[in-house]
């Protein structure tokens, strides 16, 4: 089976989040046989719910309709590097592959800061590729928050 990237998806999650106020991040979840089975931006104002990033979003919606409390095989992509509470996330639900764009110097948990997947308390560690149209996502994000301040 030929690659293909579900970050354009991702991306418009994103968008959409920003036009509901909310930071844009988007996430997809594909299942092994490459169908998109959960897409979701971010909601934590929205839903009043600190936890209500994309990834934690997508991760539920892609259990609900599996009926299962893990995604073995599945492949998630999002906009930006996930914290570390989506990280942790991640692992529990045995994701097999992470696709991000931007890096988050500020909240990341993979790349830096508490680096989850490195960590020896981490059981399941996903393949992990960063940089997936990274420029789109940054920018989304440095428009989001320049229109932020006063
Ligand atoms: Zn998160």
């Amino acid at each position: 089976m030929t690659f293909k990237s579900h970050m354009a998806q991702a991306l418009a999650e994103a968008r959409k989040a920003a036009t509901r106020g909310e930071v844009p991040v988007g996430a997809v979840i594909v299942s092994p046989d490459g169908a998109v089975v959960a897409a979701a931006g971010n909601r934590t104002r929205e839903l009043s719910d600190p936890t209500a990033h994309a990834e934690v979003l997508a991760i539920r919606a892609a259990c609900a309709e599996l009926g299962s409390e893990r995604l073995p095989g599945h492949d998630l992509y999002v906009t930006l590097e996930p914290c570390p509470m989506c990280a942790s996330a991640i692992s529990q639900a045995r994701i097999a592959r992470v696709y991000y764009g931007a890096s988050d110097p500020k909240s990341g948990g993979v790349a830096q800061g508490p680096r989850v997947f490195s960590h020896p308390q981490s059981h399941h560690v996903p393949e992990v590729y960063d940089g997936i149209a990274a420029d789109e996502a940054e920018a989304m994000l440095k428009a989001f928050f320049a229109a932020k301040r006063p």
